[in-house]
């Protein structure tokens, strides 16, 4: 698969990028869904994980370059990425997304927008970055070893944005949470003042709104972009593949699974009424697509079908 797919939104031009790849447990990615029928979905390696991607969307805005989600980063230890299945090395900077932005034709330096769905290790990894090999930079400790350099912003003349609650969500971990957000991912972005904090639905520049998705994580937030009459979203993870469009197929991974079920159906339900083209963010094999009704659900229309009524 190439690292960009490119299309249109009116006269805005987008990029999915391909940032790298990683293997979940299959169980814990569809709930209450038995295996017979999910592995007939996305099969299962020999340690039941399914391949997921690591997919960001650059959107060339007149404000700058917007960039949502930023992989995995490169941080992680060996034991952490061979659990985790993650594949996401660079040729041409710290992880594949640099790579595919330069693809897109963009820099780092050049993203002025950095706009984080929620604060898992997924999804704002790329946040921050250790440059390796540097043994003349200042050392940091993790879990008592000390592993080359301090973590620098990623995007270091982006302003970075996430939800208020979600960032104090992420700072005030409990038991069942810990495991998803670490601090070394958004941290320093606080510590380097480049937090723009947002309360609820916003429009963080003409034509991208940040809209409340909750049920992964209290304060998820997906991204709406409309320009010329259409519309895309980025859904995060409250449609992590295409496997997941059937209203019922949520995540074991998610806190509040009621509540996706509802966020889900009040979403979906708009994008199938109004044609909006949907980004996911882990589907392994389909960066962009529709939906359309099946039965009382939802189902995946590729690009190349032709949507709505028929
Ligand atoms: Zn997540």
């Amino acid at each position: 698969m190439a690292l960009v797919t490119s299309f249109r939104v009116g006269s805005l031009s987008c990029h999915a990028l391909e940032a790298g790849c990683q293997r979940l447990d299959g169980g814990a990615m569809f709930g209450v869904v038995p295996k017979p029928l999910w592995e007939r979905r996305i099969a299962p390696d020999e340690r039941n994980r399914i391949p997921l991607a690591l997919r960001c969307l650059l959107v060339e805005h007149d404000d700058g370059p917007v960039l949502i989600d930023t992989g995995l980063g490169n941080k992680e230890s060996d034991k952490f990425r061979d659990i985790y299945g993650v594949q996401n090395a660079g040729r041409t900077g710290p992880t594949q997304l640099e790579d595919a932005l330069a693809e897109a034709g963009f820099r780092p330096e050049e993203v002025r927008w950095v706009i984080n769905t929620h604060l898992h290790f997924d999804h704002a990894g790329g946040n921050t970055f250790i440059p390796l090999h540097l043994p003349s930079s200042p050392s940091i400790s993790h879990g008592g070893r000390t592993v080359g350099a301090a973590p620098q912003l990623s995007f270091p003349n982006a302003t970075y944005v996430v939800q208020q609650r979600e960032l104090e969500f992420a700072t005030h971990t409990n038991e069942r949470t810990a495991a998803s957000y670490l601090e070394h991912n958004f941290a320093p972005v606080g510590g380097a003042g480049r937090w723009r904090l947002a309360n609820g639905e916003t429009e963080l520049v003409p034509g991208i709104r940040l809209v409340p998705t909750p049920g992964h994580v209290p304060f998820h937030q997906s991204v709406v972009i409309a320009q010329g009459g259409e519309r895309a979203c980025f859904l995060g993870d409250l449609v992590p593949t295409t496997a997941h469009l059937p209203l019922p197929w949520i995540m074991g991974y998610d806190l509040e699974p009621l509540v996706t079920l509802e966020t889900k159906r009040a979403l979906l339900s708009r994008a199938e009424a109004d044609g909006w083209l949907l980004v996911f963010e882990h589907d392994p094999a389909h960066p962009v697509g529709r939906v359309v009704r099946e039965g009382k659900s939802f189902a995946f229309a590729a690009l190349d079908t032709p949507s709505g009524a028929g």
